[in-house]
């Protein structure tokens, strides 16, 4: 048993004064991912601050034609939305591909974004780990590297980000509002993870004590040509080896706009502007598709056990874009049990 205190907070400026004032506190919403870690002995906070009764829970229209998604929505309550499904259901199949009814009606917005690698190394204290401990070394470069990463790795870490829904809300530009003792600011989605790099310990470009509010959705959701397809070992409850949320605009067989990125295969979903950009103006076929995986795909490199995941990365790239573009989007056949 870890010794640990336990607060909550009574409001968001509470909730910041409370992080700011004890470095060693962490902020618990659904608790789903840092009570694991806490068992595991891989996070040890002295203090938990409890934000999950804070008014974080609306999905508001915004003036720009958006949504604003409190931070504290639980993902099956976003995912069964009608807003969403309607309007935003690439978001909906990406939640809904993700772990298990319970735990999505426990897990957060905001927590979804901040849950950390499920590197087998990472989860084992007794092992090097340079996320868990920075500078002990990488055990998975020649350990069991099959769930790990293909892009954007470094000497120093090849993990990769687990969430499903983050790969969808990267594809949709997604803005994560957060607020901090100097105040309240947004980041790009694209800008919220961050690469290992030399530090691998920094998953996000959160600071530490900043809380994440709400994110917001842009106006387009690309709901008639979308699709996500999540490649796994189990068909329910596992993490994606690869998974990849296509968002298309076509006009007649014409794509207009093109949005992909790829999960599993880096430490934050993957997009590449090039291979977006090959695609417009293009007749929508799986020749140009193919065009485009190979963009996304180039440095892509294995460390022997994940090799695999280049050549089902480009397979998955193409067959996503291809359902998209069908209007034929993968169904996650998950039945609506609240
Ligand atoms: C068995 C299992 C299977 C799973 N399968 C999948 C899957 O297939 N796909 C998938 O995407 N996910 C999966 N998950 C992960 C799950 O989606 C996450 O654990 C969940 O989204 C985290 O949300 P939470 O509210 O429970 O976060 P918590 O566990 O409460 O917190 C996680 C982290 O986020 C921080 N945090 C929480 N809220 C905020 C905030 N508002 N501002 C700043 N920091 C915050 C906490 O301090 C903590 O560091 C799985 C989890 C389990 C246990
Ligand atoms: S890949 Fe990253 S998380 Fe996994 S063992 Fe290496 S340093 Fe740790």
């Amino acid at each position: 048993m870890i010794p640990f205190q336990y607060t909550r907070a009574s409001d968001v400026s509470d909730a910041i004064r409370q992080i700011a004032a004890d470095p060693a506190a962490r902020f618990i919403a659904g608790g789903t991912n840092l009570i694991d870690l806490m068992k595991y002995d891989v996070e040890h906070p002295a203090r938990l601050i409890d934000i999950s009764r804070l008014p974080l829970r609306s999905i508001e229209e915004t003036s720009g034609g958006g949504l604003r998604i409190g931070a504290l929505v639980p993902n099956s309550d976003l995912a069964y939305h009608p807003l969403i499904e309607q309007r935003y259901p690439l978001v909906a199949s990406a939640i809904l591909a993700g772990a298990s009814q319970q735990l999505r009606n426990m897990a957060s917005t905001g927590g979804n974004l901040v849950q950390r690698t499920r590197c087998f190394y990472f989860y084992d204290a007794v092992t090097p780990c340079n996320k868990r401990q920075p500078g002990s070394g990488c055990s998975a470069i020649t350990g069991v590297n099959r769930i790990n990463a293909i892009l954007g790795t470094s000497e120093a870490c090849i993990a990769t980000h687990p969430s499903d829904m983050c790969v969808a809300l990267a594809a949709l530009e997604a803005i994560v509002h957060v607020a901090g003792p100097a105040g309240a600011r947004t980041i790009a989605f694209s800008d919220f993870h961050r690469l290992p790099d030399n530090v691998p310990q920094r998953d996000t470009n959160l600071e530490p004590d900043e809380i994440i509010t709400a994110i917001e959705f842009p106006p387009k959701g690309f709901n008639a040509n979308y699709s996500y397809l999540k490649i796994r070992d189990r068909l329910s409850y596992a993490f994606a080896l690869v998974s990849v949320a296509a968002a298309l605009e076509l006009d007649g067989d014409t794509i207009k706009e093109a949005r992909v990125a790829v999960g599993g295969v880096a430490h934050k979903p993957w997009r590449v502007s090039a291979a977006e950009a090959v695609l417009l103006g293009q007749r929508a076929d799986a020749s140009i598709f193919a065009q485009a995986a190979d963009i996304m795909l180039r440095g892509a490199k294995g460390y022997g056990h994940n090799n695999f995941k280049i050549g089902l990365a480009r397979r998955a790239i193409v067959r996503t874009l291809s359902q998209a573009a069908r209007g034929t989007p993968q169904s996650q056949s998950v039945k609506k049990i609240r």
